[in-house]
């Protein structure tokens, strides 16, 4: 087999190796099918089971309360920052409050805008999205059809630690980059969303939690693929769900019961990772320049600059040199980004945090 690195991409990212293994093992035949994954009926009773299982292991890890329905749809995030204002928006002569904690939240404001009034209830952008907001600092309206946030900012790595408090008005959250990597009370949500392929599997699915009560908000004249409603009621299944994408869902969601112990072990495990990266950042003297005020941290996405960006192609020669990948951060943000999601190994942060120090040494 080539040899795996450690790789900290953002999205496409790393998977647990026991679910890309059984996958491995049963690539040509899934047990008692005799047909690859790639090949069966969605509407086969192995598939069947298959769906029904990722849905009880979600169910089951984050303890979703029964009048909530759990989609498993296509068309990444970027969708869902559309299909959810099409729902619970459009036509209502409402507004949507959108609180934008850096670039995911922007955008999910921008395309809401497509589908009716939207408003600014938190504008973190003249901080350099920096920090998520405090409860003080919201605009909220209480007759809003929704409040949306950003739970992760995959691109600023500025994450919230608790629900923005918005009253009655249904919490919509884009948890793209850290679904799963803790238990979050779920009753708190309207809709919970998150392409799969950050943190629960590979690009093609898009998780969707949603009350029962807002299945209904959208209109009859909407398009089948673009309705909660019928989406709920056909069960993910109108048409060809993206079946492999649902399968690995469905292992990762079993590793993390069966392996990890569930999200509180997958949380602890995450916060320990998390601080090796800003222990080797605060210890650093200042060489490295974290961009994400402590209290916003991210435990997903760690963001930090050097000293000097002249040093950055060496830095990502050298990581190079000992397996460590995808480290380059984004362009609007500049510097680096490593990107510790659920299945990142231990090993691999300790790796990094260990290049970090030297790479110091070697350049103060
Ligand atoms: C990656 C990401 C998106 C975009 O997801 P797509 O599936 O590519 O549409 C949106 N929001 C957040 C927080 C993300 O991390």
């Amino acid at each position: 087999m080539e040899k795996r690195v450690y790789d900290f991409s953002p999205g496409p990212a790393v998977l647990p190796l026991p679910a890309l293994e059984q996958a491995q093992r049963d690539l040509l035949a899934l047990p008692g099918a005799g047909v690859s994954i790639l090949e069966i009926s969605h509407r086969s009773s192995t598939f069947t089971e298959i769906i029904e299982g990722a849905e009880a292991n979600l169910r089951a890890l984050l303890a979703i309360p029964d009048d909530y329905t759990v989609l498993f749809l296509q068309g990444g995030a970027l969708l869902q920052f559309a299909m959810a204002p099409m729902n619970l928006l459009r036509g209502t002569g409402k507004t949507a409050d959108y609180i934008v904690s850096g670039t995911w939240g922007k955008k999910a404001m921008s395309e809401a805008k497509t589908q009716g009034n939207v408003r600014m209830a938190w504008d973190g952008s003249a901080g350099k999205f920096t920090r998520v907001p405090k409860s003080g600092e919201l605009d909220l309206k209480g007759d809003a059809a929704y409040v949306h946030f950003t739970s992760n900012e995959t691109i600023q790595g500025v994450q919230f630690k608790a629900e923005p408090e918005v009253g009655g008005v249904p919490l919509l959250c884009d948890a793209s980059s850290d679904f799963l990597h803790r238990r979050v009370p779920v009753e708190k949500y309207g809709i919970l969303y998150a392409c799969a392929q950050k943190n629960a599997g590979p690009a093609g699915v898009t998780v969707v939690i949603i009350r029962n009560d807002l299945l209904a908000r959208g209109g009859d004249d909407l398009p089948s693929m673009l309705s909660y409603r019928v989406m709920a009621e056909g069960k993910s299944l109108l048409n060809t769900p993206p079946c492999m994408g649902v399968y690995m869902v469905k292992l990762v969601t079993d590793w993390l019961l069966n392996e990890i112990g569930g999200l509180d072990k997958m949380y602890q495990r995450n916060q320990r990772k998390a601080e090796m990266l800003y222990d080797v950042i605060d210890q650093s003297e200042g060489f490295y320049d974290g961009h994400a005020e402590p209290a916003s941290r991210s435990v997903m996405n760690v963001t930090f600059r050097l000293p000097n960006p002249d040093l950055d192609k060496a830095f990502v020669a050298q990581a190079a040199e000992r397996d460590l990948y995808s480290l380059k951060g984004h362009r609007s943000v500049g510097g680096f980004r490593a990107s510790i999601y659920n299945a990142m190994p231990v090993e691999g942060v300790e790796r990094l945090a260990e290049f970090m120090r030297d790479f110091r040494k070697a350049n103060v």
